[in-house]
């Protein structure tokens, strides 16, 4: 693999960059694979990227139904944060982080992560107990977390409305070393370095069935034949429930649509996250200059990649009634992703009952800060069949056993996590 740097780019300016090679290559599947990974999203690709770094495993492949980066991990608001209070969570999440600000170096490709902040606003006492309950335990926990005061927020977001507002902003808790990553850069930049390491990435080859035989999975059937493999990942977000009906398993998983959206480009005028659950609305702006922004999910079931004009006229008003200036921008694009909602707002990564068959899913809404971890532990369960302590709390029988791990404590309630 030819390094980037900036005296590559240099060299290729001589020629006119007409001669960059491909970033990764397109081969033709193997008859068969130490270890198939079903999926070429975030998770599907950083996990075939640790698989090869960390473990040694080389001979693997990444199937993909269409195109690498076409799902989620291209379509999110690309907020990345560690802000968890249950334990399960907290140490999972920072560990992401610890990759997340290595990650451009390690992948020798610019994921444009940006630790610019992330506020969540309170908008009644209390939110103000809540937050700060939270804030407290991830302080204790060794993350950073700091409350702010309505003055502090308004000197970082001068254009946020604390007052004006149905619910008056009380104050609000900020991880500072949260922010933001480009989203499709981080699909790329695994894809590349997987491919650098061996991995054949193969798009275009939808996964059609399981070949299972004698409680072992055996590799599975594509739309270009039948693939074998020693071992299956599947990391395929809002099609888990899908995908793992072709082997015989029911999950605890609903698939909703999470619309999100973007403004004409402006100067900058934001160089925080805030999110505010009672307004319902999230917010960033990309270095394009776009406003980034969503909020809730559609709350219908559905496998379609788009969403409904409720949601969107929904998210369009809090995110004005938060930022009166923005009203006068005009919205650019929208569009939607398949969610993989599970019933206590938590992933899940481990063995199935199948042998040599294992499971990533149920991401919710918070994926993609997830992307390394999620592909450190998942290699790490591939690898050595057993789940990685960081998960340990992410097991698929805590819904047998009761142990749900549910930060939000909202019950069995998908559409709310
Ligand atoms: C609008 C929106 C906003 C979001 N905002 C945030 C945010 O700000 N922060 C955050 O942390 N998370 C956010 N998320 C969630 C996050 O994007 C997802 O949780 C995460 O990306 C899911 O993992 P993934 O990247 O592997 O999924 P995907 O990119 O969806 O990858 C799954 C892949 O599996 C493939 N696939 C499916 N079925 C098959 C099959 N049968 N055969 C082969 N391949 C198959 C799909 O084509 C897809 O490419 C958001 C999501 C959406 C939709």
């Amino acid at each position: 693999m030819k390094k980037y740097s900036v005296f590559s780019l240099a060299r290729n300016a001589l020629d006119y960059h007409e001669n960059w090679t491909e970033a990764w290559r397109s081969p033709e599947p193997k008859p068969e694979y130490d270890v198939i990974i079903v999926g070429g999203g975030g998770h599907g690709l950083a996990t075939a990227y640790y698989l090869a770094k960390e473990h040694g495993i080389t001979n693997v492949a990444v199937i993909e139904k269409g195109w690498l980066g076409g799902g989620n991990v291209a379509r999110n608001t690309t907020i990345v944060r560690s802000n968890y209070q249950l334990e399960g969570n907290a140490f999972f999440y920072e560990k992401g982080m610890d990759l997340w600000r290595d990650l451009s170096q390690d992948l020798n490709y610019n994921v444009m992560f940006s630790p610019r902040g992330v506020i969540n606003l309170a908008h009644n006492d209390a939110q103000v107990d809540a937050f700060q309950r939270r804030g407290n335990t991830m302080r204790l926990n060794g993350i950073d977390a700091e409350w702010m005061t309505v003055d502090q927020i308004k000197k970082k977001a001068p254009l946020l409305n604390t007052e004006n507002m149905r619910y008056p902003v009380y104050g609000g808790l900020c991880q500072p070393k949260g922010g933001t990553a480009r989203h499709d850069a981080v699909a790329w930049g695994y894809a590349r370095a997987a491919d650098d390491r061996g991995v054949d990435m193969i798009q275009n080859c939808e996964v059609t069935g399981m070949r299972i035989e004698n409680g072992k999975i055996l590799g599975v059937e594509t739309t270009k034949g039948f693939i074998g493999a020693k071992k299956v990942g599947v990391a395929v977000a809002g099609h888990s429930s899908q995908v793992f009906q072709m082997a015989g398993m029911r999950l605890p998983i609903e698939t909703h649509l999470l619309q999100a959206m973007v403004s004409e480009p402006v100067k900058p005028a934001l160089d925080t996250v805030i999110t505010s659950g009672a307004a319902h609305c999230y917010i960033s702006q990309s270095d394009k200059g776009e406003l980034v922004f969503g909020g809730d999910i559609d709350f219908y079931n559905s496998y379609a990649q788009r969403g409904n004009y409720p949601i969107i006229e929904h998210v369009v008003t809090a995110m004005c009634e938060l930022f009166p200036a923005f009203s006068r921008l005009r919205l650019m694009r929208t569009w939607g992703g398949v969610m993989d909602m599970s019933m206590d707002g938590t992933p899940i990564i481990d063995k199935t009952p199948i042998d040599s068959l294992y499971i990533n899913a149920g991401w919710c809404y918070g994926g993609f800060k997830a992307t390394p971890a999620s592909g450190w532990c998942f290699a790490h369960t591939i690898a050595q069949d057993q789940p990685h302590d960081l998960s340990s709390e992410m097991r698929l029988n805590r819904f047998e056993t009761g142990h749900t791990l549910d930060e939000k404590g909202v019950g069995s309630t998908p559409n709310m996590h």
